[in-house]
């Protein structure tokens, strides 16, 4: 976890790192993969050995860099963190890679942003713990190979599409994360609010979960919102009043849906009819990039059942109409 990540201030650092699970019992949700991952940790951990390598995909928010943390953890081992651009060339990675102990983890964000070059060579450290480095330069400059510790590459992405099928095909375990339930997400609410010491009713930590486009990260920042509001203007205690009232001036709407959610399914309907649209032609009206429609904002509309993807495009529902009050066939705008 980076302090200078996601422009975070020192004390929201310490906060984030307050709240972020440690162990599989802390972590909640995402019951499938959690229980594959306890038995092959449990197995590599009786055999001594390191973890297969691990890729986890999903949408931004939901826990892959926390469970990257917490595999590590339960391993026992180091970790060390990185991501694909980052990753200039092959002599950043060979430092990483020369640097890890027996069994650590090498954990790499937006693992699809790697270049060509960076990735090709990750294949044979991946494979068999091996890797050339050049030694010298001029005429003298020969390749050597040498030997790596036995170590577990965890990549993370938000777009397993984008990811090359050799790479893929080198991660022993896969896992996909969801997006949580509210009921999920109230128990992490809940979590959270006892590690920052602040009273809270189950309506209103169910309340806040609602409205958290089903994600931990979510949730976890309105929490932090909704009791500087109760800190100010309340009696310090998160009641559903207190909740309802912070949420309201923060603009969340009772989906969760944020003002790019919202953008999206208003330009969808008044600029082209509830659609089909192609996500270009929809990326450029709402001044956003397909990349980035596509990887965050749209899984979330279509789980919630606001947008259908058909061969032709994007289109929004019934449901979109019903939530933005308005009625289909009336264009408004332009
Ligand atoms: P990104 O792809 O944007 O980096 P991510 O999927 O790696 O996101 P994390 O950084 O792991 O997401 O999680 C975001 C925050 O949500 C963390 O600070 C953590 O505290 C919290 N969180 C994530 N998953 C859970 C969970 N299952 N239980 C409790 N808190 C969680």
């Amino acid at each position: 976890l980076d302090p200078t990540a996601d422009n975070l201030s020192n004390e929201e650092f310490d906060i984030e790192r307050a709240l972020r699970p440690i162990s599989f019992d802390d972590f909640t949700g995402q019951e499938q993969v959690l229980e594959n991952l306890k038995i092959f940790v449990q197995a590599a951990n009786l055999r001594g050995e390191a973890l297969d390598h691990t890729l986890f995909h999903g949408p931004p928010g939901l826990g892959k860099t926390t469970l990257a943390h917490i595999l590590a953890n339960e391993l026992g081992v180091g970790i060390k963190m990185t991501s694909g651009p980052v990753l200039d060339k092959p002599g950043d990675l060979a430092g990483l890679l020369t640097n890890l102990d027996e069994r650590d983890v090498l954990f790499i964000d937006e693992i699809h942003r790697l270049s060509p070059i960076v990735e090709e060579y990750l294949y044979s450290a991946m494979e068999d713990y091996k890797i050339d480095i050049m030694i010298e330069s001029g005429p003298n400059a020969r390749s050597v190979q040498i030997n790596l510790n036995p170590f577990t590459l965890i990549g993370a992405t938000t777009r397993s599409g984008l990811l090359t099928a050799p790479m893929r095909a080198r991660f022993g375990i896969q896992s996909r994360l969801q997006y949580y339930s509210t009921e999920l997400l109230s128990t992490i609410v809940e979590r959270s609010a006892e590690i920052l010491k602040t009273p809270i009713t189950q309506d209103a930590a169910i309340e806040i979960a609602g409205r958290s486009r089903g994600t931990p990260r979510i949730c976890n920042a309105l929490l932090r919102r909704v009791r500087d509001f109760a800190q100010i203007k309340g009696n310090g205690k998160i009641d559903m009043e207190i909740s309802r009232f912070g949420l309201k001036a923060l603009h969340v709407d009772a989906h969760g849906l944020d003002e790019m959610d919202n953008k999206i399914l208003t330009t969808i309907i008044d600029k082209f009819k509830g659609g089909p649209v192609g996500i270009s032609t929809l990326a450029t009206a709402v001044s956003e990039s397909a990349e980035t429609i596509e990887e965050v904002y749209e899984p979330f509309l279509i789980q919630q059942g606001f947008i259908m993807r058909t061969p032709r495009g994007r289109e929004v529902t019934e449901l979109a109409y019903k939530h933005l009050g308005r009625i289909k066939g009336n264009v408004q705008g332009g």
